[in-house]
C-alpha cells in the first residue's frame, strides 16, 4: 500500500516537471509549420477579447500619468481617454518607431512595446491637442508657450 503511494507521487513530479518542455517546443516547431493556422489563433484569440488593446492602453496611461490618466500638459489636464498618447518627451518618436520598426505599424504597438520592456523613460502622455500642438511648436505646448511663426 504504501510502496504504492510512493510510486505514485515519483509519477505525478516527473509528470509536472517533464510535460512543459516538449509542450513548447511542439509549439514551436507548429507555430513555424503552421504560420497561418497561428495567425487564425491570434485573430480568433483578438475577436474573443476585443477590450485587449483597451486594457493595454490604460495600463500604460496609468503608468506614465497616474490614476486616473491624464494629459501631463499642467495647462490641459485632459482626462479623456480617448484623447490621450504616448508622447516622447525629446521629440525622437520618428526615430524611436524606426528602431522598433513600426513605422507602417498603427501606433497601437507602442503600448505593447512599453510594457515589455518595463516602462522605460522619456515618454509622457499628452492628448493629441498638446502632443500636435507641441510637434508644431518646437517641442513645447502652445498652452505654454505659443512661438510665432
Ligand atoms: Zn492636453
Ligand atoms: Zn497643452
Amino acid at each position: 500500500m504504501s510502496n504504492d503511494h510512493k510510486v505514485y507521487i515519483v509519477h505525478s513530479s516527473l509528470y509536472v516537471v517533464v510535460l512543459p518542455m516538449p509542450e513548447t517546443l511542439y509549439q514551436k516547431i507548429y507555430r513555424k509549420n503552421h504560420p497561418d493556422k497561428e495567425r487564425e489563433k491570434c485573430k480568433r484569440w483578438r475577436l474573443n477579447h476585443p477590450d485587449y488593446k483597451q486594457k493595454l492602453r490604460l495600463k500604460v496611461l496609468i503608468h506614465y500619468s497616474g490614476t486616473p490618466p491624464h494629459c501631463q500638459c499642467p495647462k490641459c489636464n485632459e482626462r479623456e481617454i480617448k484623447f490621450l498618447t504616448i508622447d516622447h518627451i525629446n521629440n525622437n518618436g520618428a526615430e524611436h518607431r524606426k528602431t522598433l520598426n513600426l513605422k507602417s505599424r498603427s501606433s497601437g504597438d507602442i503600448y505593447h512595446w512599453l510594457i515589455k520592456n518595463n516602462f522605460p523613460e522619456g515618454f509622457q502622455v499628452l492628448c493629441y491637442n498638446c502632443n500636435c500642438g507641441k510637434a508644431r511648436n518646437n517641442g513645447v505646448c502652445p498652452h505654454i508657450n505659443s512661438v510665432k511663426t
